[in-house]
This record gives structure tokens, sequence and C-alpha cells, in this order.
């Protein structure tokens, strides 16, 4: 039989810095794919759609829905996000890694759907680092930035569901710690 591809589902708190974390890996690694989210969240800074987010409108969001096009789905700091099913089954069929960035609702989820899947959840060093990230990413208001860090709190408390918790204190252990992780993964099949 064919060899599978392995999940990495990656959560964490929003600044904790997962996107700079996922974009290194992904920058050196070629064989790891990145599942891009649909969200109805309005693009970001210099986000672009089809690379970051497929953005689409609430309505487009719903019909997917109904139409079972979503692996898992959850509303996250006001918005909706969701992993598309297709891209999921493809890629693994033909045995791609793949990399999933989702909150910890998606990924309690999307988990059980597959069992195989390795959880890592990246922790920022303390809260007080977290609002200095988010205020120096500036691309929140300080209405956005005070409701990611309540959620912050509830999100944190789910770590202990994860195989392997990193915390983001400097980055590139961080970095290298993920891909030790996914490499132990491959040596392991
Ligand atoms: P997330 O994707 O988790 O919401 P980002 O990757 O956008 O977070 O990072 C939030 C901010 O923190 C960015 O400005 C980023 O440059 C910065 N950052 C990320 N990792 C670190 C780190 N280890 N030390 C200091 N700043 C960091
Ligand atoms: P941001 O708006 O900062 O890009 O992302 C906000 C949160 O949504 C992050 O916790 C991120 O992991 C999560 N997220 C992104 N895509 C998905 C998805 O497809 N499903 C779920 N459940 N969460 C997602």
């Amino acid at each position: 039989m064919a060899k599978k591809g392995h999940l990495f589902i990656i959560s964490a708190p929003s600044g904790a810095g997962k996107s700079t974390i996922l974009k290194a890996i992904l920058r050196e690694d070629l064989s790891l794919q990145y599942s891009i989210s649909y969200t109805t969240r309005p693009l970001r800074g210099n986000e672009r759609d089809g690379v970051d987010y497929y953005f689409i409108s609430d309505a487009a969001f719903r019909k997917k829905i109904d139409s079972g096009e979503l692996a898992e789905w959850a509303e996250v700091h006001g918005h909706l996000y969701g992993t598309p099913a297709k891209f999921l089954v493809d890629s693994l069929n033909r045995g791609y890694d793949i990399l999933f960035d989702i909150d910890v609702e998606g990924a309690k989820r999307l988990y059980p759907k597959y069992p195989e899947a390795i959880l890592v959840f990246i922790a920022p060093p303390s809260m007080e680092e977290l609002k200095r990230r988010l205020a120096e990413r500036g691309m929140d208001s300080a209405e956005a930035i005070e409701q990611r860090l309540n959620s912050a709190k509830a999100e944190m408390a789910e770590a202990e569901r994860y195989h392997h918790v990193i915390v983001n204190d400097d980055l590139l252990k961080a970095v290298s710690e993920l891909k030790a992780i996914i490499g132990k993964a491959r040596l392991h099949e």
C-alpha cells in the first residue's frame, strides 16, 4: 500500500509566533504542504488571498459548511475559519505531510477523525510578552488585542491535550524544536 502522509496540527494563542515559525519551516522543508484555510476575517497587512487564507464571505462560508466541504470549522475571535476537506484527503493519499494552523476548538474536532495526527501547541513565554508581540505586530486594534488576550487564557489551558508544547521564547530554538518533532515522526514510519 502507498505510504500515507503525516498530519501536524499546530495551535497557539494569537501572537505567540505561530505564523513566523510555520513560515520558517515551510521555506526550508519543501515536502511539507500547508493547509490553506477558508476565513471570513478581512485580509490583514501583506496577507495574500490563496496563500495565507482563502478570504470568503459569510454566505460563501455557510455554503461550504452545508455542502460538507470543511473537515472542521470554528468561530475564532468573531470570525469563521475552516479546513478544506478535499485538500486534506488528496494530500494524505498522495503521501504528503501536512501542516494545519488551527485553533484549539478546531484541533479538538479534527483530531478524533485523524488520531494518528501529531498535536503541537506553541506557547508564548508569558502573557506580558504575548501582549507586547500583539502590539508590536500592529495589525489589531486595542479592542481586538484585548479580545485575543482574553481568549489566550482559555487556549493556554488546553495545552495539556497536545503531544508537544513549544515555548516560543527564542525563535530559532522554537523552529528547531518543531523541525525535530517533524523529523522524529517521519523516522517512525
Ligand atoms: P501568530 O501567528 O501566532 O498570531 P505571529 O507569527 O504573527 O503570531 O507573531 C506575532 C509577533 O511576534 C510578530 O510581530 C513576530 O515578528 C513576533 N515574534 C514571533 N516570534 C518571536 C520571538 N521568538 N521573539 C520575539 N518576537 C517574536
Ligand atoms: P488569525 O486571524 O490570527 O490568522 O487566526 C486566528 C486563529 O484562527 C488562530 O488560532 C488560527 O490557528 C485559527 N485558524 C486558522 N485557520 C483555521 C481553520 O481552518 N480552522 C480553525 N478551527 N481555526 C483556524
